[in-house]
């Protein structure tokens, strides 16, 4: 019975809809911004976890100012280009950052469970995943699924921007990948589309630039 209600807890059965978090999407948006430009200038002051923190974050738990969901590519790790420490970001990286299942369960977990008031999908310039998409080659594994769940972004860039080739096609298309799993998020999670109208949570896109660093905030 005690295992049922762990069970039931962690799914959500017993547990009240999308909670208020204690700061605004806003105020979460800007802790990132700061975080982006003490990185590009170098000035991160998150750039080592010190043992302090470690304990602390050990005994009281995690709270987190934004859930990321950000590509695998290990040029981009969210925690150093958001200059964010141990605990702040509760982070979901695959190739691609595309949104499947499991992603978005544990997209729903950060919003749901640890109030993040803020989701971030985070691309990137020159995504290896977003270039296999754009070149259309054969692949080996189960890399066809993942890339299969970008090529529709990649179509419809092709279609709105004929001319474009080159990295100018590969940039659109890691944006429009962006736009992308933001759309798949909504569309499978109507308890998160609900958050965001009720204005519980934000949900934004944003590249960043692995040569300059810095992170640029895409338009809803
Ligand atoms: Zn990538």
């Amino acid at each position: 019975m005690r295992t049922f209600l762990a069970i039931a807890c962690l799914i959500g059965l017993s547990a009240p809809a999308f909670a208020e978090s204690a700061i605004s999407p806003a105020q979460a948006k800007k802790q990132l911004e700061q975080g982006n430009q003490r990185y590009m200038t170098g000035k991160s002051i998150h750039a080592r976890i010190d043992p302090v923190t470690r304990e602390r974050t050990a005994q009281q738990g995690q709270k987190p100012v934004a859930t990321i969901l950000g590509c695998s590519d290990a040029r981009v790790p969210p925690e150093i280009i958001f200059d964010q420490g141990f605990g702040e970001l509760f982070v979901v990286r695959v190739a691609g950052n595309v949104c499947s299942t499991a992603e978005l369960a544990s997209v729903e977990y950060g919003v749901k469970y640890l109030k993040t008031p803020l989701v971030v999908v985070v691309g990137h310039t020159k995504c290896g995943a977003v270039q296999a998409a754009v070149a259309g080659g054969e692949l080996k594994g189960s890399l066809p699924k993942l890339v299969g769940m970008i090529t529709p972004a990649v179509d419809e860039t092709k279609t709105k921007f004929p001319k474009k080739t080159g990295d100018d096609l590969l940039n659109a298309a890691i944006e429009a990948n962006v736009r992308k799993s933001i759309k798949d998020m909504l569309a499978n999670s109507p308890g998160l589309e609900q958050a965001i109208k009720n204005k519980q949570v934000e949900i934004v896109g944003a590249i960043r630039d692995i040569e300059h660093g810095g992170v640029k905030w895409l338009a809803p």
